[in-house]
């Protein structure tokens, strides 16, 4: 079903080829966790978050040595055919390292800043005003990021020394989740005033917590037309960090606030990185957003499938639309919105797999060992034995070839 969110409007920002902003699809980007000082591991991480769908990826430029090893990353990037635009993570020292590699700063696609991290005092408006220069000459758009748990101090003090004068004073915790929203607005003012053309402009404030995250974009949204990159920071690990950002995203994005997510998920050691890619696509893909790979609908299972056989089928479908899915994408056209049903039983088995463009209803417990599949809501074929697995795949595969092959 098409959704029916209807985006907030903001200006479009060009990353490279990507648009952000306007009527531009929400954008997912993620991060490498590689010593961006390595080339070869970062361009190998990059290029796996790009080839799992990562339309931007982010890069910590952190020393002198990583400033370096970014063009020869764009490099080896581009000689791979990997033509993701790559955003420059910079805390503390990027007027620095902007200025003295000026290549870094060309093979960047956006750089982003982070205002509480930027010096104190006269050194913190210098910091700014180069780095903004350096956005300018070279034409890169800026990412203002605010991030709570780097919150410019002295703008967090004035303003809770505004509200201790108050007659009634607000609690601590508006006050700081309005300094968040003031520090982004107040750099875009500055970065807009020193040149910086407001459509190379992408704004957020990171919290890490859902609520707070909640309460600060509708204040953003509702004071700004630039895009906004919504992720919840530090969002954790496993089922705990996917859940608090879908929680927070989807809430934001069903409102139609964010033009471009990140989940900042913390991997699992040995863990893949990719994951928060897969996680942002389906928050999308389930908001109705965005189509990524076709979706496999599978009942929970219950006293009435006492086999492993269903999910087992639910699981295999899964995996192999999903690493279909680079090759698919070019080739079949529209093979992103298939929808697929595995189910266990009788009970909403035929039901559901007759909504699905294919499905299959797998025998329950005590049920004739029979699985009938249905190809757009019609009953086509009746599957049994031990090969219903694989008959099933060719199924999905020669209908795919035929309802999203060229000829269609
Ligand atoms: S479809 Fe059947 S097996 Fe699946 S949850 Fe419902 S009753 Fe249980």
């Amino acid at each position: 079903m098409k959704s029916q969110i209807v985006r907030r409007s903001t200006r479009p920002v060009r990353i490279g080829e990507v648009r952000v902003g306007g009527d531009a699809p929400v954008v997912v980007q993620s991060m490498t966790n590689t010593d961006t000082a390595d080339v070869t591991a970062t361009v190998h991480q990059v290029q796996a978050l790009a080839d799992a769908g990562s339309e931007l990826v982010r890069v910590t430029v952190n020393t002198a040595e990583a400033a370096a090893a970014v063009p020869r990353i764009r490099a080896r990037l581009d000689a791979l055919g990997c033509r993701v635009p790559l955003v420059g993570d910079f805390h503390f020292n990027g007027h620095k390292l902007l200025t003295q590699e000026p290549a870094c700063a060309e093979a960047l696609a956006k750089y982003r800043i982070n205002p509480g991290n930027l010096g104190r005092g006269s050194k913190r408006d210098e910091q700014f005003s180069t780095l903004i220069d350096v956005a300018c000459r070279h034409g890169k758009p800026v990412r203002i990021g605010v991030n709570w748990g780097s919150l410019d101090p002295l703008l967090a003090a004035r303003m809770m020394d505004e509200n201790a004068r108050l007659a009634e004073p607000l609690d601590p915790d508006v006050v700081m989740r309005q300094a968040m929203v003031a520090s982004a607005l107040e750099s875009a003012a500055k970065a807009e005033a020193l040149g910086l053309a407001g459509d190379r402009i992408i704004l957020s404030c990171k919290m890490s917590r859902v609520q707070d995250l909640i309460a600060v974009y509708r204040d953003l949204s509702a004071q700004c037309d630039y895009p906004l990159h919504l992720g919840l920071t530090e969002a954790g690990m496993g089922s705990k960090g996917i859940v608090a950002s879908t929680a927070a995203l989807a809430v934001l994005l069903q409102e139609g606030i964010g033009d471009t997510i990140r989940v900042s998920l913390t991997p699992e050691p040995g863990g893949d990185r990719t994951l928060e890619v897969r996680v942002a696509q389906e928050i999308l893909q389930a908001l109705g957003l965005r189509a990524f790979t076709p979706q496999v609908t599978a009942c929970p299972g219950c006293g009435r499938t006492t086999s492993t056989v269903f999910q087992e089928l639910a699981q295999a479908i899964e995996t192999y639309l999903r690493t279909q899915m680079p090759l698919w994408r070019s080739q079949y056209p529209g093979v992103e919105t298939m929808q697929v049903a595995v189910m266990g039983c009788v009970v909403n088995g035929p039901g559901e797999s007759k909504h699905a463009n294919i499905g299959i209803s797998l025998p329950g417990t005590g049920e004739v060992p029979v699985a009938p599949v249905y190809v757009d809501g019609e009953k086509t074929v009746t599957l049994k034995g031990e090969r219903i697995a694989e008959e099933f795949q060719a199924i999905v595969e020669d209908y795919v070839c035929r309802r999203y092959g060229a000829d269609e």
